[in-house]
């Protein structure tokens, strides 16, 4: 049995003085729901200390929100694998829709970091998803199992329990517009069966394939009762700490 995996991408919001408010309403909040899934918030690289200091013995993970692939060097405004760990993160998002739209991050670069994420010992969770324009094409199984293929090319199939994929059509981010649970479930069937053709059944049975994509309170069980879906990857819920306490609880 997967645990569920449920992570809070808090995007470019709240200063650090902000953010260690929403961790100890977090700590509240979801401390008292008795929750067995994995839960992990992913703040602003400048909130990640303050957080990780308001979650301290919580149970909850602290996770960045991208990194860079190279151990340290000549790359300005970029932070390192080392830096987040050393900061307390567990986990790190890598390849988000936004950064491959509005930062250039491509399946080669998405590739790199997550072998520098495994590396250092970090709990990678790897964005896939397709636009609204690739889904009305027909072109959305291709799409997906190509940033799947891509970014695990030469990673051993010993390592892909350690990773969490997240399933996040493009055309559901932010929008309000969230997969039909049997929409999800299909993409995240194929994205299991596609890991299991590659690495074989112990890898792609323990891998966890969250949802992301407007989960809300009133959408997040019927969305992690599927039978492939592991959580989810929660952005502007998480900002709402009952909310996001909900969303939680909804994974059981
Ligand atoms: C996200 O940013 O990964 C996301 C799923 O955002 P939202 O929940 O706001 O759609």
């Amino acid at each position: 049995m997967r645990t569920a995996l449920i992570a809070g991408n808090w995007k470019m919001h709240r200063t650090a003085a902000e953010a260690r408010g929403l961790a100890e309403e977090l700590r509240g909040v979801v401390g008292g729901t008795g929750a067995s899934a994995d839960v992990v918030v992913c703040p602003t690289f400048t909130s990640l200390q303050v957080v990780g200091e308001a979650l301290e013995g919580s149970g909850i993970s602290l996770g960045a929100q991208n990194m860079h692939w190279e151990k340290e060097g000549a790359f300005t405004g970029e932070v390192s694998a080392a830096m987040i760990l050393t900061i307390g993160c567990i986990y790190v998002i890598l390849g988000h829709s936004e950064r491959r739209q509005y930062f250039a991050e491509t399946d080669e670069s998405v590739n790199r970091k997550l072998a520098a994420a495994l590396d250092a010992g970090l709990k990678p969770i790897v964005c896939v998803g397709e636009t609204l324009e690739q889904r009305e094409a027909g072109q959305m199984e291709k799409v997906v199992l190509g940033q799947v293929r891509a970014a695990l090319d030469g990673i051993p199939a010993e390592a892909i329990p350690g990773i969490a994929l997240a399933y996040e059509p493009i055309w559901a981010i932010g929008t309000g517009r969230t997969a039909t649970p049997a929409q999800a479930e299909e993409v995240h069937l194929l994205i299991r069966q596609f890991l299991r053709s590659i690495f074989g059944d112990r890898a792609a049975d323990a891998v966890r394939i969250q949802y992301g994509g407007s989960v809300k309170p009133d959408n997040a069980s019927e969305l992690f009762s599927q039978a492939n879906i592991d959580g989810g990857l929660i952005g502007g819920a998480s900002l709402e700490m009952e909310s996001f306490a909900a969303i939680v609880s909804a994974a059981g």
